[in-house]
């Protein structure tokens, strides 16, 4: 069976490993750079990005995830966790001279809490490309992607886009990459767990 990791240094990162388990994937919870071995994808759960990249920092795992993706495995980032993909972040609090690390190995440019505190949090059924039913989309202070690709770099995977909300970019696949402004492991609907299952599993071509 597939084993998948799931960053557990903060964030919702129980409710993704019951679902990789509901789909029958082993799930290791992973806090230090050794826990990454024998992984075929990686997830960064939603949570706070500036918390969640300050305990990257400190369990020293920026160079290691990254060198995981090189190697052949997926990552999938959930709202904070997709802040945590992209090459460029905007609207970092001012306390940190707006600048936000990130792994920056996708292609996107990601802005934090893009809805406004007015909407702070909603879920609406979303239309997913390739999937017949709508997803049950929660968001919780939610990050917008407002960039997909485009880069110029000819040597990189396109990015696509598979979703939507109000004209924002709100689900974006690039290669072994998955990002989600969404909350996709607060609803029982698996889908979306089945589909990183696929692109952490798939023989490279
Ligand atoms: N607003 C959070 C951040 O910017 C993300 C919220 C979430 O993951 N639900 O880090």
């Amino acid at each position: 069976s597939p084993h998948i990791g799931v960053l557990a240094l903060q964030g919702a990162f129980r409710e993704h490993r019951q679902r990789f388990e509901a789909l029958g994937a082993r799930v290791t919870e992973v806090r230090l750079p050794r826990d990454l071995a024998g992984l075929q994808g990686l997830v960064l759960p939603g949570g706070e990005s500036t918390t969640i990249a300050r305990l990257m920092g400190e369990y020293r795992l920026w160079e290691p995830v990254r060198d995981f993706y090189a190697s052949g495995g997926a990552l999938w980032g959930t709202c904070a966790g997709a802040i945590l993909l992209a090459r460029e972040v905007h609207g970092a609090p001012p306390q940190f001279g707006g600048h936000q690390d990130s792994l920056g190995v996708m292609d996107l440019t990601v802005r934090r809490n893009a809805f406004g505190r007015q909407v702070d949090s909603f879920h609406t059924p979303l239309k997913v490309q390739g999937f017949e039913e709508p997803f049950p989309a929660v968001f919780i202070r939610a990050p917008v992607i407002e960039r997909a690709g485009d880069s110029q770099r000819s040597a990189e995977e396109a990015v696509e886009v598979l979703a939507h909300h109000r004209g924002r970019v709100v689900l974006a696949r690039q290669g072994r990459l998955l990002a989600s402004s969404f909350h996709p492991e607060l609803t029982p609907d698996v889908r979306l767990h089945a589909l990183f299952l696929e692109m952490a599993t798939a023989v490279p071509a």
